[in-house]
């Protein structure tokens, strides 16, 4: 299901380019007041994609569900006399590819609805803590190590603005990795939440991007996980585009990557986890 990955992964891309352009447009020495400016755009580019993710997420998880079921599922943009050819077709709009058709002979109907309404209030909450931590906070203590780092240099300062220019980038790379997180959280929690509630769910299995970190490589060694083991958190981490990718039957396919790092694991051998990521980072430098 890489194009459902990909999906995603190009969700949190596009908030990314949106907010870095909004960060763009403020000059360094006025960010400080533009403070207000930037957590209502941050906090609305993060929301309206995380409503993206959330759509393409149901979309995904009712088509999966029913190429493994022949079943639909009811929820959020059920539509009467679904089909194969009308699921593939919504997955298709929330993706903006064309990735697959099915006939049309309506499917039959699972009314249930697993998705827990969007908890908007906890959203907004989720998206401001993370605009308080990776840019109020930060800007306040670098407005505070100005003075002494200016001194008596003029303001085109060489190393001054490249001390300026440092920070905004290091901001930017913060604050686009933890907000393209929460993004992808949209879609990532309302999947994970559904299995919980969808009597005809097994268990998801982690998709991971093309580079994925140690830790995620990890976690998708490890295969499927099953519904049984409910303190299995999905662990999304900054900068990660791993997804949930539910399973409703026990003949899934796991992801060639999700083998190969289970090979690599079984070579690994065992160890620390600190083992494992020197482990991991010097076999996958040495594989490109
Ligand atoms: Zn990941």
């Amino acid at each position: 299901m890489a194009a459902y990955q990909l999906a995603q992964e190009r969700l949190a891309a596009e908030f990314a380019a949106r907010w870095a352009a909004t960060l763009a447009a403020v000059e360094a020495r006025e960010i400080a007041g533009s403070l207000a400016e930037l957590e209502a755009a941050y906090v609305a580019a993060i929301r309206e994609s995380a409503a993206v993710s959330r759509t393409l997420s149901v979309a995904f998880y009712r088509l999966v569900r029913a190429l493994e079921t022949g079943r639909v599922i009811g929820g959020p943009g059920y539509r009467p006399a679904s089909s194969l050819g009308s699921l593939w077709a919504d997955f298709n709009r929330a993706t903006g590819k064309r990735t697959g058709t099915g006939p049309r002979e309506p499917l039959p109907v699972d009314t249930r609805d697993p998705f827990p309404a969007a908890d908007l209030a906890r959203e907004a909450r989720r998206a401001e803590e993370t605009f308080r931590h990776q840019v109020a906070d930060r800007i306040e203590r670098h407005e505070r190590e100005r003075p002494a780092r200016q001194g008596s240099a003029a303001l085109d300062d060489a190393e001054l603005v490249a001390w300026e220019k440092e920070f905004l980038e290091s901001l930017k790379t913060g604050s686009s990795g933890a907000g393209g997180m929460l993004v992808q959280d949209g879609g990532r929690d309302a999947i994970h939440a559904a299995l919980q509630d969808d009597p005809g769910a097994l268990g998801y299995y982690r998709k991971t991007d093309a580079s994925p970190c140690y830790f995620c490589a990890l976690m998708a060694s490890r295969g499927a996980v099953y519904k049984s083991r409910r303190t299995a958190a999905f662990g999304p981490h900054p900068h990660c585009h791993c997804q949930v990718v539910p399973i409703f039957s026990r003949r899934y396919q796991l992801p060639a990557e999700n083998d190969a790092f289970a090979r690599m694991w079984k070579r690994f051998g065992g160890g620390s986890l600190a083992d494992w990521r020197t482990y991991y980072s010097t076999t996958t430098k040495t594989k490109t």
